[in-house]
């Protein structure tokens, strides 16, 4: 079984059609997204509507709960916040029942997906070795794929402890039998690592091989509905540098 897993759209619909375009060439059986669907972007119904008729399995990110009531606007900065205010106000009532209806968790047989944490799937930052030796303690999964720091990486625990691993396109990681590892499929629609370009992983279920993926969009067309939008000028910034 060969996943495509992605994560955090941000209502950023050429990112996610970029992706979409590039996932047939992977063989993937399963796509899934980790959450994070609305937020900063410009096109939240469009990227709903996609996910939707394509079939793919979406869990709830902070942003998606945020947006339709779920999640206090006071806990975002301000920057977030101003745009979670244009999307709520922009959300087609059959996008709100989509955001609505998000799982927090998935389960399958080879490992489970969150969009923060295993212990705390909204709200949590895997960003730290600390943070993920206790996500390690609290929950018994062996592989779990998270999103929601729009940064790809990987915390591997085994025999010697946890460690932090980067993850480059196109190289393959494969956790080892025995180790357990936490792995950041990173942003499609708003990646923060500076590689502006969308990022998703693709999982092999009987390798165990994970590999991520860049794929460029024309980053300039979401940049334009922005500003036409009135969305944040940093907001819109941000794009060019992926940062
Ligand atoms: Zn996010």
């Amino acid at each position: 079984m060969r996943y495509l897993l992605l994560s955090d759209i941000h209502a950023n619909l050429e990112a996610l059609d970029a992706v979409l375009a590039s996932a047939s060439a992977h063989g993937a059986d399963r796509i899934l997204c980790l959450g994070d669907v609305v937020g900063y972007g410009p096109d939240p119904n469009a990227c709903a509507a996609r996910l939707l008729h394509a079939g793919i399995t979406t869990l709830a990110g902070n942003h998606d709960l945020a947006a339709i009531g779920g999640e206090d606007l006071s806990r975002f900065n301000a920057l977030a916040r101003a745009a979670l205010v244009w999307t709520a106000a922009h959300l087609e009532p059959e996008t709100r029942e989509f955001l609505r209806t998000l799982p927090a968790r998935l389960h399958e047989p080879a490992f489970l997906a969150v969009h923060g944490s295993p212990r705390d799937p909204a709200a949590e930052y895997v960003v730290t070795t600390t943070v993920a030796r206790r996500n390690f303690e609290a929950e018994t999964f062996d592989l779990c794929f998270v999103g929601h720091t729009h940064i790809p990486a990987a915390f591997v625990l085994d025999e010697i402890g946890v460690r932090r691993v980067d993850v480059e396109p196109g190289v393959p990681l494969t956790v080892p039998g025995g180790a357990r590892a936490i792995v950041n499929v990173g942003s499609v629609g708003q990646p923060r690592d500076g590689d502006p370009r969308a990022a998703y992983v693709v999982f092999d279920a009987a390798s165990r091989e994970i590999v991520l993926h860049r794929v460029p969009y024309p980053v300039e067309r979401t940049q334009a509905k922005m500003a036409a939008a009135g969305l944040p000028q940093p907001l819109i910034a941000r794009l060019s540098v992926g940062m």
